[in-house]
């Protein structure tokens, strides 16, 4: 038995009509995104217990109001010369993929050492550990052996991907934290056990940048820059959690 996720308190930060930003301010046209994958950064409105049916009802149906308007007047955006390449690449290296290493136990590692070292208790000694696990899985991953080399509901290929896209996932993730050097919600840093508003009283925003050099600083780790997006509150001012 290992337990399941209960709940995924995704990351991809949209205005409160559910349009998702592309930084602190730019819309990406015609995407939305509501729900778990969600950060609307609207307090309550990702996760806090009970909330989440609440949170798809309200801003599910804002969603589908916005995206309905946004169909009527828009047009079709011009396309690159070769839309597909992208992904036929992304497709094709891992079909092809001869190698020593399997998917599955690459994976399997990962959420190991995610288990251990990234779960809500962390400290910057176990979060180093999972970015030095990452790279070596990183390298791994250039290895891999998909054995069904077809092109029709091939799920072999399919966990692949995915496994790109979550070792990608898990650093960007794991580089937030890091540098959240304070403990707020599901983040309980235990060598920053308190909140600290003053330094951190704001979002982080993660853009991959493929110059962002891997120095070792906390802003920028191999391919990823770190960045802030201010939290806007009103009437309610934020108070200490005490039970
Ligand atoms: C056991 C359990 C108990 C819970 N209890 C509560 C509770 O008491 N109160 C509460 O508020 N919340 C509760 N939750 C949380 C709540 O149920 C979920 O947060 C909510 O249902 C998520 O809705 P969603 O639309 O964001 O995501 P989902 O319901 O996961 O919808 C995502 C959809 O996208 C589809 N999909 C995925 N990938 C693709 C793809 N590539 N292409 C096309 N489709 C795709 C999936 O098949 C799925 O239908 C509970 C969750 C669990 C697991």
């Amino acid at each position: 038995m290992f337990p399941t996720a209960h709940y995924a308190m995704g990351g991809i930060p949209t205005n409160i009509e559910t349009e998702v930003l592309q930084d602190n301010d730019t819309v990406v046209p015609g995407l939305f995104a509501a729900g778990e994958v969600a950060c609307v950064s609207v307090h309550g409105s990702n996760r806090l217990g009970t909330n989440s049916l609440l949170d798809i009802n309200v801003f599910g149906k804002r969603a589908g109001i916005a995206a309905a308007e946004y169909a009527k007047t828009a047009q079709f955006v011009e396309l690159p010369e070769n839309p597909v390449a992208y992904t036929t690449e992304l497709l094709d290296i891992a079909r092809n993929g001869n190698g020593d290493e399997k998917v599955a136990q690459i994976r399997k590692e990962l959420q190991d050492t995610m288990d251990a070292n990234m779960q809500v208790f962390r400290t910057a000694d176990t979060l180093n550990q999972v970015l030095r696990d990452i790279a070596s899985f990183e390298e791994r991953y250039k290895r891999i052996n998909v054995q069904d080399k077809g092109k029709r509901f091939n799920l072999d290929l399919l966990e692949a991907v995915e496994l790109g896209f979550l070792l990608e996932l898990a650093k960007v993730m794991t580089v937030a934290a890091l540098h959240r050097e304070e403990s707020r919600g599901g983040h309980f840093r235990e060598d920053f056990p308190d909140r600290d508003d003053e330094k951190f009283m704001k979002h982080s925003m993660a853009y991959k940048d493929d110059h962002a050099p891997a120095d070792g600083s906390a802003e920028s780790i191999a391919g990823i820059r770190l960045a802030t997006k201010p939290v806007v509150f009103t009437r309610y001012e934020p108070m200490v959690r005490k039970y």
